[in-house]
């Protein structure tokens, strides 16, 4: 479920989010509610209240919509993990223990950098003591399953100061941890501001510094690498975005969510007003779609999957695909990329290798193709 506004526009950011100030919140809460009642499907095994800032709602803008969307789908008695995003300045007790008591079990907090000068250069608008209070409420008001959410290898992150901000998160105690290395996405102001020589990337080799770092911090503190991105003890993996990976069946409610039910790919408009203009005239609010062949459907499974530490099992795909040729393209791909080293066969399924961890993104692109 996607809420778009927050504070203020990150940098960085290329989802897609406004600034709350002047918006119709209250009649954006009512349209997704609109949405949820026609489009939701009843009894979902998980939730995320993504966005956007979703804890930048008042109480009582979020108890009108865990309330409708309980009346809607009966979602408190079926979701084995209902998780809200937040960020630190619009997190505090109170609201802590109004969403623990709505039926929100599980919280995610954008520290993103515990450097004040980065989270000045990222447009954030909170303060690294800011990360913490809001650690420290949630806590207090009930939530035990807390992730947080980091970026390392911006402009001027070195080794050394993560060798201490990462384990000084990891004292807080979160259960999950989603860290990322910055990109420079289209359409953002810092992909503007790399383009005018404004801002500089980190060189390749400090990043991968920064990647391996990341990964052996988190592994000496108990944390696995389940996705190359997000680390958590055993039992405490996401499992809303592991559907995902999975390349399972999800439906998405509110501007610019995406859905993808019984093989077809949908999202909405990517814009408050023409989605919300669809929604109340009762239309569809979508405003692109795809249906994958099989070959399509075989390649996003292993490009999503492959991201898993627990890789995929080509048989698996080929079934959830409905690929029934004799030659699976898929392996085809991956034949060299086994034979390279960077991936690996691991009881009968596929996965990256450690000298293929780093390079994900690229290899898992190549059976897009
Ligand atoms: S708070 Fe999150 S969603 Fe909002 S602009 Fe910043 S990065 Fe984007």
């Amino acid at each position: 479920m996607h809420l778009p506004f927050c504070a203020a526009k990150c940098h960085y950011c290329d989802f897609y989010s406004i600034a709350a100030e002047g918006q119709d919140v209250d009649g954006t809460v009512d349209a997704v509610l609109l949405e949820a009642a026609r489009r939701a499907p009843r009894a979902p095994r998980t939730v995320f209240f993504g966005g956007g800032t979703p804890s930048l709602l008042s109480i009582e803008q979020l108890t009108r919509l865990l309330d409708g969307l309980e009346s809607i789908t009966g979602f408190r008695e079926s979701s084995v993990e209902t998780t809200l995003e937040s960020n630190p300045e619009s997190m505090d007790r109170e609201k802590a223990e109004a969403l623990r008591a709505l039926g929100v079990g599980r919280l995610s907090i954008g520290f993103q950098s515990l450097e004040p000068a980065t989270l000045e250069l990222f447009g954030r608008v909170h303060g690294v003591e800011d990360s913490f209070r809001a650690f420290e409420a949630a806590r207090a008001g009930g939530f035990e399953e807390i992730n947080v959410d980091l970026i390392y290898a911006a402009p001027g992150h070195s080794p050394e100061r993560w060798a201490v901000d990462l384990p000084h998160v990891l004292a807080l105690g979160p259960r999950h941890v989603s860290a990322y290395a910055l990109a420079f996405e289209e359409e953002t102001l810092f992909s503007k501001w790399l383009a005018e020589g404004r801002l500089e990337a980190q060189p390749e080799e400090r990043e991968l510094e920064l990647f391996e770092q990341t990964h052996a911090i988190l592994a000496a503190h108990g944390f696995d690498s389940y996705e190359v991105s997000n680390f958590a003890p055993k039992g405490h993996e996401c499992r809303h975005n592991l559907n995902y990976w999975a390349n399972g069946a999800y439906c998405g409610i509110g501007p610019s969510a995406v859905s993808h039910i019984a093989g077809r790919r949908a999202g909405n408009h990517k814009a408050l007003a023409p989605w919300r203009k669809a929604v109340q005239a009762g239309k569809s609010a979508e405003a692109w779609d795809e249906r994958l062949d099989p070959r399509g459907r075989l390649g996003e499974s292993w490009w999503l999957g492959l991201r898993l530490r627990a890789g995929v099992d080509p048989a698996a795909l080929r079934e959830l695909a409905g690929w029934t040729a004799p030659e699976d393209p898929a392996l085809a791909v991956a034949r060299p990329l086994l034979e390279e080293g960077l991936l690996e066969e691991v009881d009968g399924r596929i996965r990256l290798s450690a000298a293929g961890l780093p390079l994900a993104d690229a290899i898992s692109l190549a059976f897009l193709a």
